[in-house]
């Protein structure tokens, strides 16, 4: 890698279709993209983080149609309803991007056209199984029972007149990209996946549909439109003013850093994207991580199949804190879940009432009580917190660097219980009674307070607005979101003197389950 593709981080995650509203699947998505883009700004790296809505789906139009809405109306009105949920949950990004901008239909017609330019597009016939919920182009062997695996219901057999991308070109390029670039597709089980697909060759793919007027229309027959999945992923270039006179933030942010996807895509995202811009002669995304899908109760967060747990049901009774911390302490990044309330209540209760919530008040009222809330730095050596520490913040840098966000909240958790068992052994309350101790239990209660400031660093992206209140409580010098990874070294923040407060989250009761 080069120090200009370190220099700077573009992170995107797939765009939405707006027939229904975000449910815990896409905003599982955005989380944890958004707590990797926040690790990156955290890290003092340049981020910019895509997101955005996907608009030109005929079940967009469909669903417009039925509510009696023009689409455009309709899609103004789910980008409202999809940024104030994405607002709800705390997530951070730079920009939002909408397939029915003029930037983006600046930034398709130029790609197709460089495309074609190639001698890639070609005119023909497609024949076949569609299935309209997937917006998706189905061969026999992809069905079971004759049905869509995904939708269980049957596809239509469609006969058009379409333009087709020469994909089958790109078998030799693409297994040579990810021969020495293995690190392009994570986790490994989606590379093996996908190097299986394109060992198996790769068919020619239809790029237009006739006779719609819902979408863009190809720069060379204005009587189809680009296939709504060759559209969508144009979106992270044309976000950034790819095929427009200023191209002055493609050139800065391109190529992507990190797509973050659903691993039900990965075959768009690791096949045709990248021979697309092959063809186009434009250099490829650095990686795609593909996730896996957080269920309810077994059942995958399906739009169509209506298994929707609004994910603002968990955000607006406790705020996105832990709802967000949940989703990445309970479930590996890159492997499936299952979204359980009773796991979410003992999560909150273990991780968060019990353990750092209880950290910070019990150091706040015995601060305040033995010290008067000031805890100036100790004349004598750093102890053994200090160590767990510096410890806790390398384990944390590595994980958060390969995506294991799971494992980086470990870390940030390692230090939290070194500090309540840090108090547990050395009873400052039964120090305090002698005045004789009183430099040792300001000692004892400063490390503790370090120790929270540092824990508290590592837990902002997660945490944004949590952390930066416990920073706030432990009186460090700046506000939360101006932290970076270098202030949590131990002592880097001078004296602290700590704020007490009301508990940050009481105990979700017992009366509430069943
Ligand atoms: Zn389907």
């Amino acid at each position: 890698m080069t120090g200009h593709r370190m220099s700077k981080f573009y992170i995107t995650t797939a765009i939405d279709y707006v027939n229904s509203r975000p449910h815990l699947g896409t905003a599982y998505e955005k989380i944890t993209a958004d707590i990797i883009a926040r690790y990156k700004r955290l890290a003092g790296v340049p981020t910019h983080f895509l997101m955005g809505n996907d608009e030109h789906s005929l079940n967009v139009f469909r669903r417009a149609k039925e509510l009696g809405l023009d689409p455009k109306a309709y899609c103004d009105q789910m980008e409202r309803e999809f940024r104030e949920v994405w607002q709800r949950l705390d997530v951070s990004f730079d920009d939002f991007i909408r397939t029915t901008d003029a930037r983006h239909h600046v930034g398709v017609t130029e790609l197709v056209r460089r495309i074609q330019a190639a001698g890639d597009i070609y005119e023909g016939h497609y024949e076949g199984w569609y299935c309209n919920s997937c917006e998706a182009f189905k061969q026999e062997k992809d069905l079971v029972d004759g049905l869509c695996p995904v939708h269980r219901t049957k596809p239509d057999w469609i006969k058009e007149k379409n333009h087709f991308f020469r994909l089958s070109k790109y078998q030799r390029p693409l297994l040579d990209h990810y021969a020495r670039h293995p690190e392009a597709l994570e986790p490994e089980v989606r590379r093996n996946e996908i190097l299986n697909v394109i060992q198996g060759g790769l068919d020619d793919i239809s790029i237009s549909r006739a006779g719609q007027a819902w979408g863009i229309p190809l720069p060379f027959d204005a009587q189809s439109v680009v296939y709504v999945w060759f559209d969508a992923l144009i979106n992270y270039i044309s976000a950034l003013g790819f095929g427009a006179g200023d191209d002055e933030a493609f050139r800065r942010w391109w190529p992507a850093s990190l797509h973050v996807i659903g691993k039900d895509i990965t075959r768009f995202h690791c096949v045709i994207w990248p021979a697309m811009l092959l063809s186009a002669g434009l250099e490829l995304p650095a990686r795609v991580f593909g996730h896996g899908f957080v269920t309810f109760e077994g059942e995958k967060m399906s739009k169509s199949l209506g298994t929707i747990v609004d994910p603002l049901d968990a955000a607006s009774k406790f705020g996105p804190d832990p709802l967000r911390l949940y989703l990445v302490r309970e479930f590996a990044y890159g492997q499936d879940g299952d979204f359980s309330w009773e796991r979410f209540e003992e999560r909150y209760n273990a991780d968060l009432a019990n353990n750092l919530g209880n950290l910070v008040s019990r150091l706040a009222t015995m601060a305040e009580k033995y010290c008067g809330g000031r805890l100036p730095v100790p004349g004598a050596p750093a102890g053994r917190l200090a160590e767990t520490a510096g410890a806790a913040l390398s384990s944390y840098r590595a994980a958060m660097d390969a995506f294991a966000l799971q494992d980086g909240m470990a870390a940030a958790y390692t230090l939290i219980d070194a500090a309540n068992q840090f108090i547990a052994e050395t009873e400052p309350w039964k120090l305090a009674k002698d005045d004789a101790h009183a430099a040792r239990v300001a000692q004892i209660l400063y490390e503790v307070a370090e120790a929270l400031r540092i824990a508290a660093i590592l837990l902002l992206p997660a945490m944004p607005a949590s952390a930066a209140e416990i920073l706030r409580r432990v009186g460090a010098p700046k506000p939360g979101a101006e932290h970076r990874l270098d202030d949590a070294r131990w002592g880097a923040a001078g004296d602290l003197t700590t704020i007490k407060a009301d508990a940050m989250w009481p105990r979700i009761g017992e009366a509430k389950k069943k």
